[in-house]
């Protein structure tokens, strides 16, 4: 298999590295889009010269990101257009997520569609985790392998291969990540929170995605959110995801990895419904199932996480609101947020912003980390280039 003949760097002082070109991925985006656009609507859409163009499509064929599709029988005079589409058959996309408790990877083609079934790798007390993706990136690549999306729960730094801090470290003092990147060795590596990987996916995956956004997804004991500003994942200071999860409520919780009590995602966790007076030993996802006695513990957590969201949103001002959880499905979930969230929005904003529940199976997943990679070659590229 070639690999990219494009300008490619997977050194971590770039911040991220450069897949493929820009026109190269405007026009995969397009066809990620629109499969059966052809070479002339790729000319016509942006202005490209037709060389360039064409060009352009050959590169992306050649290295394996597109195919030429079936041709159409036509009853049109002219030469009939070869229709593009995105090839799912010879590149693989990977995806690592590093979270507390292990770390999973999984192959997936450019499609985003898992390769076979993700591997779990659990780490033990105190490991570095850093070095279990390693060495399990080390296991799932080979030649086919496009690009690696590795997401990590917490704060991560790109442009230093670092991680600040996160849920998945023992210490509370910031990580080197290059070990992943020596592992990948040429293949280009992605690096990103897990909440901004959950928000390309959601991007790359829905059609009406204008106007700004606040993603939140919530797991027992994690909560993170990410701000989609005009269709794009905000740059921000630090890479664009709120650390939503440590906003602090005056609620008495465990202590959280952040040094800090009354964390937003302390208190959507099992533990607190514990700590509210749980009548059973049952896990969150348990109780929200199906609540019998525990109805009280259960709705005063989920108002606390309402009321956290709803923080959120009269600070941001978003057009969307987008909660992404496996918790959703539970009726007691959707009911209590679709009730209690508009109420405690400011009152400008209460028809303003449109509340959409997610139900995304899981949040801190190695499916989701390949979308960091695959949004490189098929996400809208910088809005200059459109
Ligand atoms: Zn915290």
């Amino acid at each position: 298999m070639a690999k990219t003949t494009a300008p490619l760097s997977n050194s971590p002082e770039v911040g991220k590295p450069v897949l493929i070109n820009p026109r190269e991925q405007l026009f995969a985006s397009m066809v990620w889009r629109q499969a059966g656009l052809s070479r002339r609507d790729l000319h016509e859409r942006t202005g490209t010269h037709p060389t360039l163009t064409g060009h352009a499509v050959t590169n992306l064929i050649d290295i394996g990101l597109l195919r030429e599709g079936a041709v159409p029988p036509t009853n049109a005079r002219g030469r009939p257009q070869v229709p593009l589409e995105v090839d799912p058959d010879r590149r693989t996309f990977i995806g690592l997520a590093i979270a507390p408790g292990g770390v999973r990877g999984i192959r997936a083609n450019a499609l985003g569609r898992p390769r076979g079934e993700e591997v779990a790798v659990v780490s033990k007390t105190k490991q570095n985790p850093i070095a279990s993706a390693a060495a399990l990136l080390k296991r799932l690549l080979d030649p086919t392998v496009f690009a690696v999306g590795v997401s990590i729960t917490g704060l991560a730094l790109p442009r230093e291969a670092k991680v600040l801090f996160s849920s998945a470290l023992a210490a509370t003092e910031s990580v080197s990540v290059r070990p992943i990147y020596a592992a990948a060795d040429e293949t280009p590596v992605v690096l990103h929170n897990d909440m901004h990987a959950l928000s390309l996916k959601w991007l790359m995956t829905n059609d009406n995605t204008d106007g700004d956004v606040l993603l939140v997804g919530v797991e027992d004991g994690r909560l993170g959110a990410s701000l989609l500003l005009g269709g794009r994942p905000h740059g921000g200071v630090v890479g664009g995801a709120n650390e939503l999860g440590h906003t602090r409520l005056a609620v008495e919780t465990a202590p959280c990895y952040c040094g800090q009590q009354g964390c937003l995602e302390r208190i959507v966790s099992t533990e607190q419904l514990s700590r509210f007076g749980l009548r059973s030993s049952r896990s969150l996802d348990a109780v929200l199932a199906n609540p019998k006695s525990d109805r009280r513990a259960a709705e005063r957590v989920l108002n606390l996480l309402a009321n956290g969201i709803a923080n959120a949103v009269n600070f941001i001002r978003p057009q969307r609101l987008i909660v992404a959880s496996p918790l959703v499905r539970h009726p007691i979930v959707s009911e209590t947020l679709s009730n209690a969230l508009p109420p405690l929005f400011l009152p400008g904003l209460r028809e303003r912003v449109s509340v959409r529940l997610w139900e995304q199976s899981n949040v801190q997943s190695a499916e989701n980390a390949a979308w960091l990679a695959l949004a490189e070659v098929f996400g809208r590229p910088p809005a200059t280039m459109e």
